[in-house]
């Protein structure tokens, strides 16, 4: 039993086969989802998406691209849509310098009241981080300092010394498919490097299929394949990985109940 801790399932790209592809994953051994907030004001429709099935759950945020169009929400109005039993994380939120859709300070505000946010639920938090190790650095190890809060960097693609530092403040890591890309060599030798007890795995969908679907729509059940490829980095089998991630999961998201538990 795998989980994607990390897809959009809401986004229009499965418009026309979402059902089948959710079908896919289960049938695929993925049980538990997570399908994650971009827009706010797409809230409502993910929440229904998530009632639909047992297995899967949301979270409650602002993407670091949407937070200059998306309405200005603080840290209370995020705590209290987290107020949910399908709800088990915030964000994503984070810095994201490479397109810059947002400028850096409305994204650094938004940022910081998904923190406070994740510390007055107890929520973990899903960042998104991308040419922006500098700050990221700085903000994760001043926040933590003042108060911790649960984490994760998700789709990691950031350098070796983020992964350290994020680590040290016991962040949890999660690995997308880019681990399965020709030139993903620094990722790689990353992922190497990240203790078992701190590893996620994810897809991103509709985003990033991992080899041999890079450059095709992404969806849950291609979760195998960047699963094959950590597995292999670790040196361990791929039952191995699937427990420690699964289990990974579910103590980071402990909101979300594991299948078969009442
Ligand atoms: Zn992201
Ligand atoms: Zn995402």
């Amino acid at each position: 039993m795998f989980v994607d801790s990390h897809c959009h399932l809401d986004f229009d790209l499965f418009e026309k086969d979402r059902e089948e592809c959710i079908a896919r994953a289960h049938k695929a051994g993925i049980q538990t989802m997570l399908t994650i907030s971009t827009h706010i004001t797409r809230f409502p429709e993910i929440l229904k998406l998530t009632n639909s099935s047992d297995y899967l759950y949301c979270t409650i945020g602002v993407h670091p691209h949407q937070v200059r169009d998306e309405p200005k929400i603080d840290c209370d109005q995020i705590s209290k849509f987290a107020n949910n039993p399908k709800v088990i994380g915030i964000g994503e939120t984070g810095l994201d310098y490479f397109y810059e859709n947002s400028p850096r300070k409305e994204q650094k505000d938004s940022f910081l009241q998904h923190i406070a946010a994740s510390r007055m639920t107890g929520l973990p938090l899903i960042v998104h981080s991308r040419d922006a190790d500098e700050d990221m650095e700085k903000i994760l190890e001043d926040e933590m300092k003042k108060k911790a809060f649960p984490c994760v960097l998700h789709c990691f693609s950031s350098s070796e010394r983020l992964a350290r530092c994020a680590l040290s403040l016991g962040v949890y890591i999660s690995i997308s498919g880019i681990v399965t890309f020709k030139n993903a060599t620094e990722l790689r030798k990353i992922v190497k490097n990240i203790p078992l007890d701190r590893l996620l795995i994810e897809t991103d969908s509709p985003f990033l299929a991992p080899v041999p679907y890079r450059g095709k729509r992404n969806e849950p059940s291609y979760i195998i394949y960047t699963a094959k490829k950590v597995a292999e980095l670790k040196d361990i089998s791929i039952n191995e990985l699937e427990k420690v991630t699964t289990n990974n999961f579910f103590c980071l998201f402990s909101k979300a109940r594991k299948p078969g538990q009442p």
